[in-house]
């Protein structure tokens, strides 16, 4: 059967693929690197957009879009940060294409040469610090929180569906302000507004912390945030929120008015979290059966399978089924009827567990008599026999219940596999055995850092917010230091 999935213990990576193709969510496409996102997988991504927009406009932002191209001179203007997106860039260099003199169909007409090439956004500080120069004059214009919805393009090498592709898309958020202390408060707001989604929404526990120097956003002061961990005990950066301090507005030369008439560079923050998340989701929760969605991002959060014998009895369930989807729909539940007669129910069940269908109701005609329907839930596959009197408000409970069991597995997991170190043949162990995030001790140093990570492919996901300081030996060098920091392999 062609929708046999690779199970996660003979291959983690193809399990992922068969899930992300066989689930609907992307399909590969004619360009390398680039996906094809299709409609199911549309859908939960508008579920997260939707929810992420609300909690944005909640905390005062609201959307604008600036253009998809940048000059090439305006990505120039900041030195680290043209340094750190240089090697992926695409760049626009002709306008116009022509038909082959020769005969070899059509070319790039090299008369359409543009005089100064365009970047296709990798991200979009500089356009937008360049308009920005333009609406901040005063202290009356600050804080500006703008936020953007947009594709991006950035020429990775390795790319993975959802994970790391070459287009993804995403959000920006810009912000500017008037003194650095309310930049830093940005910042952070929008870290916390990201862990709570992705951990009230996604059901997945999150880490917050800070990236070292040589993890940090090109062109940022700090770049804080949040790392999950995947079930193979692999890290993945989940969003990230950059404090730029006044870097932008030096580059671009955006100056205000202060109250007190003097003129001072704008303090700058950016942060971002794109479709990368749907690989976490799945990553963090699914099984060898397939996909499982945590219900409050679920594009379907619930599928009724009629299991009758002809015509009259399928009409009888169809009967009561309707009003159990009029209850359902009034609760704010979305559900699909599936009576399509082209599949046998079992074939059904499986194709629903697949796509990660919280909960399916099965309903026959013995059901109807007795007035009851079987309940399956997905993320325990436990079955149970309900009474049709107030299904609606008990397949609620059923959902919450359901997202808060996602979260608190997936949190044990990750709790299990935070493992304090303190030497190094251990570490090497530890990386190869178990994975998941090693807290150990680190000199500070980049050097160190690279050398741990050549010598492992361990990285330092981040020093967490909440890290408390101790005494102690980095775990390579010896050299003393004064906190823990968490290593992993990552996505
Ligand atoms: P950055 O602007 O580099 O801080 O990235 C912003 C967000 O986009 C982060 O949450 C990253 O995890 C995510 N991201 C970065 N590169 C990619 C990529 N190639 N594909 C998908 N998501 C990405």
């Amino acid at each position: 059967m062609s929708k046999e999935i690779t199970s996660r213990e003979a291959d983690y990576s193809q399990w992922y693929n068969d899930l992300v193709l066989k689930g609907g969510l992307a399909d590969y496409s004619a360009v390398r690197g680039c996906m094809v996102i299709k409609p199911y997988g549309f859908t939960l991504w508008e579920n997260m957009r939707d929810q992420l927009d609300r909690m944005f406009k909640e905390t005062g932002h609201v959307n604008a879009y600036f253009p998809l191209f940048i000059p090439k001179s305006f990505l120039s203007k900041e030195a680290a940060h043209v340094e750190g997106f240089a090697k992926e860039c695409a760049v626009v260099t002709h306008y116009r294409l022509k038909n082959d003199p020769n005969g070899g169909g059509v070319v790039v007409d090299p008369d359409a040469k543009l005089e100064e090439e365009l970047i296709v956004r990798p991200t979009s500080e500089t356009i937008i610090w360049n308009t920005y120069k333009d609406w901040i004059q005063s202290y009356r214009d600050l804080p500006l929180l703008i936020n953007q919805w947009a594709n991006v393009v950035r020429w990775e090498m390795r790319t993975r569906l959802f994970l790391r592709t070459a287009e993804f898309l995403w959000q920006e958020g810009h912000t500017a302000h008037a003194t650095k202390e309310e930049a830093v408060e940005e910042t952070e707001k929008m870290l916390d507004v990201y862990a709570r989604f992705v951990e009230e929404y996604m059901a997945v526990p999150v880490i917050k912390g800070v990236k070292t120097p040589s993890e940090r956003f090109a062109g940022a002061e700090d770049t804080y945030c949040i790392e999950a961990l995947m079930q193979d005990g692999k890290a993945l950066q989940a969003g990230t929120s950059h404090f730029l301090g006044q870097n932008f507005a030096r580059a671009f030369d955006v100056k205000f008015l202060t109250k007190e008439n003097k003129l001072e560079y704008v303090w700058a923050t950016s942060w971002g979290v794109s479709t990368r998340l749907i690989g976490a989701l799945v990553m963090a929760h699914s099984d060898d059966q397939g996909l499982i969605l945590p219900p409050k991002i679920a594009p379907l959060q619930v599928v009724i399978v009629p299991i009758y014998k002809g015509d009259e009895q399928k009409a009888l369930i169809g009967e009561k089924v309707d009003e159990i989807i009029k209850e359902l729909k009034a609760l704010g539940i979305s559900v699909k009827y599936d009576d399509s007669d082209n599949a046998r129910p079992g074939w059904k069940f499986a194709e629903y567990e697949m796509k990660g269908v919280p909960v399916r109701i099965a309903i026959g005609a013995r059901d109807l008599e007795n007035k009851v329907a079987e309940v399956a839930r997905r993320d325990t596959k436990e079955k149970q026999t309900l009474p049709l009197e107030n299904l609606a408000g008990q397949v609620k409970n059923l959902l919450d219940e359901i997202q808060m069991n996602m979260f608190n597995k997936a949190k044990s997991y990750r709790d299990s596999h935070i493992t304090e170190v303190n030497d190094w043949a251990e570490f090497e162990r530890l990386l190869d055995e178990k994975g998941g995030f090693l807290a150990a001790h680190w000199d500070g140093t980049a050097e160190t850092e690279e050398a741990i990570k050549e010598k492992t492919k361990a990285t330092i996901r981040c020093i967490p917010l909440d890290n408390k300081q101790e005494a102690g030996t980095c775990i390579l060098t010896g050299k003393p230091s004064t906190q823990r920091v968490l290593f992993a392999r990552a996505y």
